[in-house]
């Protein structure tokens, strides 16, 4: 679609009117396999699903819209995005991430680094050397970045690193699924590539487990569009049907998120039971200013500590009925979990301790419901 629509409006029109054969306003979801050909040695413009489906397309120009990029990929999974991105690596590629990315992106770059297929670096890219000096010592092939992190929503400038990462040749890619396109636009930011689990913000539904890569980079879309296929895990034109059924409300839905969030952050802020509260949009937390300058909004994530230790902070889950306890996050609904026992289960308590999450740390992922409801829930479950 033509570049002079704003996002609300490239959502809302995505494969809009493009049925030549009925005029159907939506887009016809095509659940078939494969595709005819004209004759021998001529296929049309589709061939076999798992290669590419219209339905699909329709969701890649969408999100290619929205990010500013040249195309993409569409695949079953976040993890199957990381995937994706981790295939296009050369073996023994250097990659750093961040210390306290997403568990599953944790997971499997760890162990591909164990079965020496790369070389991998967890490093806390918010620290003052990461600029000046890690970048250099490690001469990485590609930097992975995932900016606001995961729950203390600390945000590191895509700018700087992208610019540094330019002088060592090195890819960028950003784990954007925190605030989707609507509030952040990675490469615009001059990102190479951008990644989102869709299952989030981007099909807002909570029914559709599906991701997405994005790159403005030709060479790069090219291996993408080859190890997709290669891999065979590009997502089901069911899923991409019901995503770009999702993508259509992204722009109001992050309004209400964060307002909701917003509300929320206030209520804890002011509350006498309540520790720290981390929402990017509270001028203290310290990626306020990283934040105000490369996000268009603050998002609808937020955490924070209860005074009282994990009894109270048990009973608080409990009470707060509304919000069910649960890890996922960016659906319509309110969600709270807990991120020392949950998202972050798997690590140790020193590691926990490194990148700042404690017993008592609540996470809430703040849903489209009536504000005043919400806030009401909270209050009662302090009491
Ligand atoms: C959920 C999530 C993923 C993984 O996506 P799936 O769709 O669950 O495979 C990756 N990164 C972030 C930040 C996430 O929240």
């Amino acid at each position: 679609m033509s570049k002079k629509f704003k996002k609300e409006t490239i959502a809302s029109k995505a494969g809009v009117g493009t049925d030549k054969q009925h005029g159907a306003i939506i887009p016809p979801l095509y659940l078939t396999s494969n595709f005819e050909y004209d004759k021998i040695g001529e296929k049309q413009e589709y061939e076999y699903t798992r290669q590419s489906n219209p339905t699909r397309d329709h969701l890649i120009a969408a999100l290619t819209d929205l990010e500013g990029g040249l195309g993409g990929e569409i695949l079953s999974s976040g993890m199957a995005a990381i995937t994706l991105v981790a295939n296009i690596l050369q073996l023994k590629s250097r990659v750093i991430l961040p210390h306290d990315c997403y568990g599953g992106t944790f997971r499997l770059f760890s162990t591909l680094a164990k079965k020496g297929i790369l070389e991998v670096y967890f490093v806390n890219q918010g620290h003052d050397s990461f600029l000046k000096e890690t970048i250099n010592e490690i001469n990485p092939d590609l930097i992975w970045v995932e900016t606001p992190s995961n729950p203390l929503l600390q945000a590191v400038d895509i700018q700087k690193i992208s610019e540094q990462a330019k002088k060592y040749n090195s890819l960028v890619a950003v784990d954007n699924t925190f605030l989707s396109p609507s509030l952040q636009n990675p490469l615009k930011l001059g990102a190479d590539i951008v990644m989102h689990s869709t299952t989030k913000y981007i099909n807002g539904h909570s029914d559709v487990i599906g991701g997405a890569v994005i790159t403005n980079n030709p060479e790069v879309l090219s291996e993408l569009k080859f190890w997709s296929n290669a891999l065979g895990i590009t997502g089901s034109p069911f899923d991409s049907y019901l995503t770009l059924r999702g993508l259509r409300t992204l722009g109001i839905r992050m309004q209400q998120h964060e307002k909701n969030a917003v509300a929320i952050v206030e209520l804890l802020s002011n509350h006498p039971k309540v520790g720290n509260v981390y929402y990017p949009g509270l001028s203290d937390h310290p990626s306020h200013s990283i934040a105000k300058k490369q996000q268009s909004g603050f998002g609808g994530m937020l955490s924070f500590e209860l005074n009282n230790g994990l009894s109270e902070v048990e009973s608080f889950i409990k009470a707060v009925n509304i919000l069910p306890l649960a890890a996922s996050l960016g659906g319509f609904e309110s969600l709270i979990s807990h991120p020392y026992t949950m998202t972050h289960g798997d690590l140790t308590s020193n590691q926990k301790k490194e990148i700042g999450i404690s017993e008592n740390l609540i996470r809430i992922s703040a849903g489209i419901e009536n504000t005043d409801d919400l806030l009401d829930a909270i209050k009662n479950a302090l009491k």
